[in-house]
């Protein structure tokens, strides 16, 4: 399956009940399909659905700047979420529907074979590594097949939080961590 059948595939998804009336459209993801990095966040929110675009809001502002800071772009980057709906209210997505859209994630990994996955935030961090706990988990770098995963602070928390600066800076110590795994890869090339 390629990339574009993936996302044909998924552009009229009718396994949630609940989300196919919430949402406006499916957010499917954005940026360069050959990245060597996957981004995954939680959920689209009230931009994204808008604008059928991850990212696209507040979060996404925090996001492009830690990019930045790192050394990266959005072109650097795939960038996707643990499901393709908007939730009503942004409520947190529900097990059965990280379920329904995990082998949507599971083919999209296959096809795209990151060299790095960012799990931004719990649901991304849980579906991707099966742990729970962010504050503990984030600041470390795990490998599964022959990738590696590294689990970050979701930019909602950081907003949510009054932007507390010990905070950012862990996650921008964490997006500098992505990008040095990157640049040890090319080396090794
Ligand atoms: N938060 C997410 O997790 N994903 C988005 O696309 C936007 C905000």
């Amino acid at each position: 399956m390629t990339f574009d059948q993936l996302r044909q595939e998924y552009s009229s998804c009718a396994k949630c009940p609940a989300l196919c009336q919430s949402r406006t459209q499916v957010v499917f993801g954005a940026g360069n399909q050959q990245a060597e990095i996957l981004l995954i966040g939680e959920a689209p929110g009230a931009n994204e659905d808008k604008l059928g675009i991850p990212f696209c809001g507040m979060s996404g502002r925090v996001l492009n700047e830690l990019l930045i800071a790192a050394g990266l772009s959005r072109e650097d980057v795939f960038i996707t979420n643990t499901i393709l709906c908007r939730p009503e209210n942004n409520r947190n997505p529900a097990k059965e529907e990280v379920e329904n859209c995990g082998n949507r994630l599971d083919k999209l990994i296959e096809i795209m074979q990151p060299k790095v996955i960012v799990t931004i935030g719990n649901f991304a961090t849980e579906r991707i590594l099966g742990k729970k706990g962010i504050t503990a988990l984030r600041g470390r770098v795990f490998e599964t097949g022959g990738r590696k995963i590294v689990p970050v602070i979701h930019p909602a928390n950081y907003l949510y939080s009054g932007r507390n600066p010990e905070m950012f800076m862990q996650m921008k110590k964490d997006f500098e961590t992505v990008a040095e795994i990157i640049k040890e890869k090319e080396i090794i090339k």
